[in-house]
């Protein structure tokens, strides 16, 4: 072997051993990248078959379900065409409420978004109103949800099914209460976005954002709302609920509401921030690649605050943004343990303090983070 073919060995395998880590870590994102499935949105027509849900003088709340459900998903495909979009059902069938929630579940989706429209023995009672998961912040919102519970009276075997759920008693409606913390913060912010969309479109009073105990809701594991899009019983109302001029503007509202919310949330955004991110490699953080840091996210607000804000309550917090809103984190550390046990502290002051997690300073899934944290740690 003459020292020429020595020096070309060594090259070789200096670059084969300068390759292998980085081929590791881009096969790693890769595998990541490829578990990520589009962003998927459920849109659940409420009702259908021989269930028409509520009445009016001429229009039944089944049709106004499907046809602003299918304006909606219309609109969601032709201005996000990589998000995927899938019905809990396309006819006019009815599907009982758990299998309804079972379609979501099973597709992993990120959003499930319920479509009704109310109903009142009070003819006068108007508006549009969002639902998220709850006991029931009001007497009406828990007589919404009671009314849109009622039909799994209908089905065959609820008791079995619903384990003892009684959709006509308010004791029934406690379970609920236990479930408000899981998505309840991405849920809120859906419906806070999908309300202010209705109102500014279709200028039908506001009835506002509330939580109340759906049965379809509490059975789906994702960020969900449920949208009344107006009053049935209210003859003007009618009207515009069952024409396709307001269903469009209903549409439109919960559609803008939806973009709004997937432009923070949306895996659509995140690839676009890497990528952005991407365009200026820093080497001290290159060798740090990959490891997962986690934070305390204690609030969010959409203004920025100065750092001895009384609402950190003493704590140091820094923030991250997502679209408009600025969120407060503190206790940031690569040792997932020791975030575990601060945070035991600081849910004492802030009780929704939740953790957060991120890998080259974009935001990951914390379930994911804890995993390769796990494994980095061994
Ligand atoms: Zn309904």
């Amino acid at each position: 072997m003459n020292t020429k073919d020595i020096t070309a060995k060594l090259a070789l395998l200096l670059i084969i051993l300068l390759l292998l880590p980085c081929n590791a870590l881009a096969q790693k994102k890769k595998k990541i990248k490829q578990k990520d499935q589009p962003f998927t949105v459920v849109i659940d027509p409420g009702h259908g078959g021989v269930d028409p849900g509520a009445i009016g003088r001429k229009a039944k709340e089944k049709d106004v379900n499907m046809s602003v459900s299918k304006l909606l998903s219309e609109m969601i495909k032709e201005e996000y065409p990589e998000v995927k979009v899938i019905f809990t059902r396309t006819t006019d069938v009815k599907i009982p409420l758990i299998k309804r929630a079972t379609t979501a579940n099973n597709a992993k989706a990120d959003l499930f978004i319920s479509i009704h429209s109310n109903a009142s023995k009070n003819k006068k009672a108007r508006g549009c109103e969002t639902f998220t998961l709850g006991s029931g912040s009001s007497a009406e919102a828990k007589a919404a949800a009671m009314y849109e519970n009622e039909v799994i009276l209908q089905e065959d075997n609820y008791e079995q099914i619903y384990k003892g759920f009684n959709p006509r008693s308010s004791e029934s409606y406690i379970i609920f209460e236990l479930l408000r913390a899981q998505d309840m913060e991405k849920s809120a912010e859906l419906a806070n976005l999908v309300q202010k969309g209705m109102v500014k479109h279709t200028g039908l009073p506001n009835r506002g954002v509330s939580s109340a105990g759906f049965l379809v809701l509490h059975k789906t594991v994702m960020p969900k709302i449920l949208v009344e899009v107006g009053f049935i019983t209210n003859k003007d109302e009618e009207k515009f609920i069952a024409s396709k001029e307001g269903q469009k503007k209903l549409a439109k509202g919960i559609f803008e509401g939806f973009s709004e919310y997937y432009k923070i949330y949306g895996k659509h955004d995140e690839a676009k921030a890497a990528g952005s991110k991407k365009a200026e490699p820093a080497k001290k953080e290159a060798a740090k690649s990959g490891v997962p840091v986690f934070k305390i996210q204690i609030f969010s607000t959409d203004r920025e605050l100065k750092s001895n804000d009384k609402r950190f309550k003493g704590l140091k917090a820094t923030y991250y943004k997502e679209g408009k809103w600025y969120k407060y984190t503190c206790c940031e550390s690569e040792n997932y343990n020791e975030v575990l046990k601060k945070k035991k502290e600081v849910s004492k002051k802030f009780k929704s303090a939740f953790i957060v997690a991120f890998i080259d300073g974009k935001k990951v899934d914390t379930q994911k983070a804890i995993k390769i944290f796990k494994k980095q740690k061994k």
